[in-house]
């Protein structure tokens, strides 16, 4: 996915997948953690379409 740095510079960073998906699971909508490739670090989007869900292990 391609992150703007204005969108970067916006969102919330978590260090790690754990900590994005942990603040994740906590919110009302769904959410997934994605790398973003400005920051090396972590951020959550809301738009889940045509992104892979992994299943659950
Ligand atoms: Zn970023």
């Amino acid at each position: 996915m391609k992150t703007r740095p204005g969108i970067c510079n916006r969102k919330r960073r978590f260090p790690t997948r754990e900590e994005a998906e942990a603040v994740a699971l906590q919110a009302d909508v769904t959410l997934r953690a994605y790398k973003c490739a400005l920051c090396k670090q972590f951020h959550l989007t809301s738009r889940t379409k045509g992104l892979r869900v992994p299943r659950a292990v």
